[in-house]
């Protein structure tokens, strides 16, 4: 049963290996992502609800939750539908500003990506995701001195700016 004073022993579980496509309205710009298992993106325009979708980009990807081996307690990532480097970004990106708030040059910082880009909603990540994700990560690093933080994309300036690498294996040797 869940503990609230157990210290979470975050396990990698529901995996699934696939892909973030990302398309694009002609007529309005809005852009919109998903997760797929098919490796054939969809790549014909389509209307919908007024919508011009064209495709733009496809990148492998993983979709997974994480549950404490200890206690049980599982967090769903339902939010999340990749997890990307950040390597290049524009000097006034809110995500660059992790890097400012943490000491030290050892820190990488990863995006969490959810499937509206544009957050004309306001809805992201969460918080709670992006903290387990923390957790995760930085208790299985095994180069020392190494840390990694996760901002949610709505911190991004924006889905152009904001570029970097997609990770594809969540064995996650590219993080550790
Ligand atoms: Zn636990
Ligand atoms: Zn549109
Ligand atoms: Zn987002
Ligand atoms: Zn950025």
């Amino acid at each position: 049963m869940a503990n609230e004073a157990c210290r979470h022993d975050w396990t990698i579980v529901d995996l699934q290996n696939g892909y973030l496509v990302t398309e694009g309205c002609t007529r309005c710009g809005r852009r919109a992502s998903f997760f797929t298992l098919k490796d054939q993106p969809h790549l014909d325009t389509y209307m919908e609800g007024g919508h011009r979708w064209r495709f733009l980009a496809s990148a492998q990807s993983t979709r997974f939750n994480l549950q404490c081996a200890k206690c049980g307690i599982k967090v769903e990532l339902k939010n999340v539908i990749g997890l990307m480097l950040c390597t290049e970004c524009a000097e006034d990106c809110d995500v660059l500003k992790l890097k400012d708030e943490s000491e030290g040059g050892s820190t990488w910082i990863y995006v969490a990506l959810c499937s509206d880009p544009m957050h004309e909603n306001g809805v992201c990540v969460s918080d709670e995701e992006i903290r387990v994700l923390e957790e995760y990560f930085n208790g299985n690093i095994k180069s020392p001195g190494k840390r990694v933080r996760f901002a949610p994309c709505i911190r991004w300036k924006s889905v152009d700016v904001c570029q970097g690498d997609v990770i594809a294996d969540v064995g996650m040797k590219e993080i550790y």
